[in-house]
């Protein structure tokens, strides 16, 4: 069950040795398979499973299985963990448990709602905004967010990648504007070290190519996955390294989560965190306070929180544009303006995220 779609980088050079030495003083991963991709294999993906290690009512059963027929229950061990046991309201169940409420339609949400298949400047490659690129890296996630704009992005059809990294690289190098190479999915750190090896190495042979920067929940949902061998390809990078993880509650961020984030800080990746705002999950300015608070206690500093792309089935986590507004209104009397992430949505066409306060 776990496997993971690796692309196929062709025309990879011989990968740089990127294991069992590395100069930061951290034991390596023993054997072949790291713990974080036996948890990867080991996500529960059974909802009555779900239902039952947490201690809740059958009678959510039925829709569960229902609805992830359409976008299946994916959820690691180690961030369901973190739920309350017999609380159908945790914010971080509502976020992974398939409700009946996905099923309904609602006007205006819609299956590619950023028009992300419309702007792919070649297979897997996306190019709407100045001086930097998106790679679709991989279709694979970690974990299923029920609100996830991809969870009908046709991965099998683009294969991102796959086939055309030549292509792909092609484009880059010759667009000498592109400073920043964004690698996304799904999520790129469910790839391999020894494939973002690969793929670091050929995009640092691209000279105009300054910034790399990394879209990932892993830290957050399995942080075993910040392995020895990722700290030390990224700190042997030549490339100013950013990540931007995905937390929507302060209830994501335990200490095995701050532990693995203090280890990225320490080799100098600026540490970034992006969330979408939530009806049940996060739409009280409290919450919003917390998770802004505890990301600064892990070193993230809050980036972006989203408002909803409208992607069909999500329709019941919308917070309407007033009422995000507000929030972010009250929310800045109680943080400093560090801790204020920039409310945005995200619009087919635009030349940049827009900004909604
Ligand atoms: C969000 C996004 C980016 C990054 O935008 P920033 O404002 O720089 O964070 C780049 N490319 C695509 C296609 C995006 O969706
Ligand atoms: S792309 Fe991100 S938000 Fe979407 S399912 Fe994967 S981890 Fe969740």
């Amino acid at each position: 069950m776990i496997q993971i779609s690796a692309p196929n980088l062709q025309g990879c050079t011989a990968k740089t040795s990127s294991n069992n030495t590395n100069d930061l003083g951290i034991a390596p991963d023993n054997g072949d398979h790291p713990r974080w991709q036996t948890q990867l294999a080991d996500a529960i993906r059974d909802p009555a499973e779900l239902l039952n290690l947490l201690a809740l009512p059958d009678d959510l059963l039925p829709q569960a299985i229902a609805v992830s027929l359409q976008f299946p229950l994916r959820v690691p061990r180690p961030y369901v963990s973190r739920m309350k046991k017999g609380d159908q309201t945790d914010p971080l169940l509502l976020q992974v448990l398939p409700l009946a409420a996905e099923a309904h339609t609602s006007p205006g949400f819609v299956a590619d709602p950023v028009g992300d298949l419309a702007a792919q400047s070649s297979p897997g490659l996306i190019h709407k905004y100045h001086g930097r690129i998106l790679l679709v890296v991989t279709g694979a996630c970690a974990i299923h967010c029920r609100y996830c704009f991809r969870r009908h992005f046709p991965y099998n059809q683009s294969n991102p990648l796959a086939d055309n990294w030549q292509q792909a690289r092609q484009y880059i190098t010759s667009n000498p504007d592109i400073k920043e190479v964004i690698l996304s999915g799904g999520d790129p750190l469910s790839l391999s070290d020894d494939r973002l090896d690969q793929l670091i190495s050929q995009l640092e042979h691209i000279p105009h190519v300054t910034t790399l920067r990394l879209h990932t929940r892993l830290p957050v949902v399995i942080p075993d996955r910040v392995t020895p061998a990722l700290l030390a390809r990224l700190h042997h990078s030549r490339f100013k390294t950013v990540m931007v993880i995905h937390a929507n509650h302060g209830n994501e961020l335990d200490n095995s989560v701050k532990t693995a984030l203090a280890q990225l800080h320490n080799i100098n990746v600026t540490l970034l965190n992006q969330s979408v705002l939530l009806k049940g999950v996060n739409d009280e300015v409290n919450t919003l306070k917390i998770l802004s608070e505890t990301l600064f206690n892990c070193d993230v500093l809050p980036y972006y929180l989203h408002q909803l792309d409208k992607v069909s089935g999500a329709a019941h986590f919308e917070v309407n544009d007033a009422e995000a507004r507000r929030l972010l209104k009250n929310l800045q009397k109680l943080v400093p303006g560090y801790l204020l992430p920039k409310l945005v949505r995200e619009q087919a066409g635009a030349l940049s995220k827009l900004p909604l306060y």
